[in-house]
């Protein structure tokens, strides 16, 4: 019997749990600092829009999507989870992305498998510590908490400590600052021991800017027999 395909099983795991408004403190939308909600109805409806293809400068040698524009809702609910803690908004981003997942895999932009991987792009050490952990695996194992067994997430990726932060650098300059700068976690071989041969794999980020992040840890995956099927972000710049 054949087995089912990344759309059928993505499909039927897909539960629709948006995010609720908080009726009992007065609060400020993430997305759009009205009162009333963490995280509002319109800005959800953002969220969970169609992802768009990007074309970034530094193309990934597979597609690259994003849930929408890096402004508006997505900017600010980004924003406000790193920036300012709000923690609260890895549940309704990891919704969205888990959706975009579906999407991409209704598009046939996932091929068929029995597995979905979705792996983290790297985030400094240090800044996860002082935001209170990495916000892109939060946002990632959300999306997997929604999707069902057959999704997980494996942070097989780290920055070396040499990588500067790449704030102000030109495309060329952080192509270059990434060059080597992307590792493999120690504990990655194992992850990947248990993945299987037919699973497929994502790589997430909150924004994708240039596109040198994802490529080079798209060419650091492929050092260790990973393949990448596609990259999905919250927002492209
Ligand atoms: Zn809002």
């Amino acid at each position: 019997m054949p087995s089912p395909t990344v759309r059928m099983w993505l499909d039927g795991a897909w539960q629709v749990v948006r995010a609720g408004a908080d009726l009992v403190v007065p609060l400020l939308c993430g997305g759009c600092g009205r009162a009333g909600a963490r995280w509002c109805r319109s800005c959800d409806d953002v969220a969970h829009d169609d992802p768009i293809v990007l074309t970034p400068r530094v193309a990934p040698p597979v597609g690259a999507w994003a849930l929408g524009r890096y402004r508006g809702p997505l900017r600010s609910a980004i924003l406000e989870l790193k920036e300012h803690g709000r923690r609260d908004l890895v549940t309704p981003l990891g919704s969205g992305l888990a959706r975009g997942l579906v999407t991409l895999a209704a598009w046939s932009e996932l091929p068929d498998a029995t597995e979905l991987v979705l792996v983290p792009a790297p985030t400094r050490a240090w800044s996860a510590r002082r935001r209170g952990g990495d916000p892109v695996t939060a946002i990632a194992a959300e999306a997997a908490s929604r999707l069902g067994s057959r999704v997980r997430v494996a942070p097989m990726l780290r920055t070396s400590m040499w990588a500067r932060d790449s704030a102000g650098l030109s495309a060329r300059g952080r192509v270059d600052n990434l060059d080597h700068a992307i590792a493999v976690r120690p504990r990655a071989r194992r992850s990947i021991a248990s993945t299987h041969a037919r699973a497929a794999v994502v790589l997430v980020d909150d924004v994708l800017t240039t596109g040198a992040t994802a490529s080079e840890s798209i060419r650091v995956l492929a050092g260790i027999g990973v393949r990448v099927d596609a990259v999905l972000v919250i927002a492209g710049a």
